[in-house]
């Protein structure tokens, strides 16, 4: 996170990730991440997260050093394997027993029967909770999560399979809540912005932070860009709403989302919304544009394609680039962008066409286009845009932050905004 600023929270949090595979180098433990983020928007610090092994006396130990009064969120080794103990730690942990729930046998074996697993709960394990606890619903797995009081703990458990977990979090912290173990969630605003660094985003929004220094603000960086978030305790509603209107007008078109959507279905949206298609060439991303695009449910809805161009000869035999145009400019070079924009939105039949061409690094710079020199461009039935950038990164991040600019020119494009603004966008250069 690149900034914080604003009242104190109250309720400590501590996170146990359980899991031999994360003490081995096999697994990195992204779930406490995932907690973090969810925990977003209440009043809550996060004072500490122990990685333990699937032990009991591990997992008994982490919990020790918790006290009285925190919410204490377990997560991993809730399965039926043997290597999961994470229930009997917890429950010897609790000095209480583990006690079979038939609502969650009953669940368990609906579940298994819907999915045609022929499997008896004989010697289940998940079914069996520790007393005091409430099981949380698992919609993507079997193993329900639990939460409960334990030693004056307020303690939630989740699974480990990040997407379980993930899946599993709005109901925990639901439950948490109900409990009153939770503070209500501040209300908050966000804005995703493509194209831009954690600093772009610092001095953009440094006069209105300045006006606001009682809001709580936290910027970070994220698969396509920064997100800003803007929060306030309930009795600063009235400044949050006035700074986010400030902040509506300060990011205007930099802003791709104010809610939890990523660029590529913001893009498909679009695309969508107009009933156009798209096609795309790709060189130095090798792929990674159309794989983001498809990553999207309903992306046949708009997607038509797309090639690999990387060498030269098949930029000219199969996106339709002049070999003379390469010859003149070299392949990395706003001709060759656009006719590969051109090229393949003619032989795509598609409405509109997106290109990239860079030097994705270590190797193959020059000094006049070094390393991270992109460009990127963007055919329609009647215009044509393209852009320079300057990425700063390794090979993969070149490649990555070329894929979301790509993206970004088509959004940008559809909503009438500037493609390429040197003032605003990190990496766009001005011709
Ligand atoms: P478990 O629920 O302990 O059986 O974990 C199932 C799988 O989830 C493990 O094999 C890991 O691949 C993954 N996993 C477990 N803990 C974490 C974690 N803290 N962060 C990310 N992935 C995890
Ligand atoms: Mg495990």
């Amino acid at each position: 996170m690149a900034g914080v600023s604003g009242s104190a929270p109250a309720v400590t949090v501590r996170i146990v990730a359980v899991g031999d595979e994360l003490l081995e180098g096999r697994t990195s433990d992204t779930n406490s991440t995932r907690i973090q983020r969810a925990l977003g928007s209440h009043a809550v610090a996060v004072r500490d997260i122990a990685v333990v092994h699937d032990r009991l006396g591990d997992v008994a130990a982490a919990l020790d050093r918790t006290r009285p009064g925190d919410i204490v969120f377990v997560c991993g080794g809730l399965g039926s394997t043997g290597d999961d103990i994470t229930r009997e730690a917890i429950a010897a942990w609790a000095d209480v027993a583990l006690e079979w729930r038939q609502d969650v046998a009953e669940r368990l074996a609906a579940e298994y029967a819907r999915r045609g697993i022929v499997r008896s709960l004989e010697g289940d394990k998940q079914p069996l909770l520790p007393a005091g606890c409430e099981p949380v619903d698992n919609p993507l797995g079997t193993a329900p999560g639990l939460v409960g009081e334990l030693r004056g703990r307020r303690v939630a458990v989740l699974p480990g399979v990040p997407q379980e977990l993930e899946a599993m979090l709005p109901g925990t912290l639901a439950a948490l809540q109900r409990q009153g173990a939770l503070p209500t969630a501040r209300p908050t605003r966000l804005w995703r912005l493509a194209q831009m660094a954690e600093l772009a985003v610092a001095h953009l929004t440094e006069p209105v932070r300045e006006r606001y220094r009682d809001l709580h603000w936290s910027w970070w960086l994220v698969d396509w860009g920064v997100d800003l978030r803007l929060g306030a305790g309930p009795d600063r509603a009235d400044e949050l709403e006035a700074a986010a209107a400030e902040l509506d007008a300060l990011l205007d078109d930099l802003v791709y989302a104010r809610e939890m959507i990523d660029l590529p279905r913001v893009v498909q949206d679009h695309m969508l919304v107009r009933g156009t298609t798209l096609a795309v060439a790709e060189s130095c991303t090798g792929g990674m544009v159309g794989a983001a695009i498809t990553g999207q449910d309903g992306s046949s809805g708009y997607f038509r394609g797309g090639v690999v161009s990387y060498a030269d000869r098949i930029k000219v035999d199969r996106a339709g680039v002049d070999p003379a145009t390469l010859a003149a400019h070299g392949a990395v070079s706003r001709p060759v962008a656009e006719e590969m924009a051109q090229g393949v939105r003619a032989r795509f039949g598609a409405d509109y066409a997106l290109a990239v061409t860079g030097i994705a690094g270590p190797g193959g710079g020059t000094p006049d286009k070094p390393v991270g020199t992109t460009w990127i461009a963007l055919a329609g039935s009647d215009a044509l845009v393209a852009g320079r950038y300057r990425f700063s990164g390794d090979r993969e991040r070149n490649r990555r932050l070329a894929t979301m600019a790509a993206l970004d020119m088509v959004r940008r494009a559809l909503v009438g905004a500037p493609i390429v603004d040197a003032d605003r966008l990190t990496w766009g250069v001005p011709e």
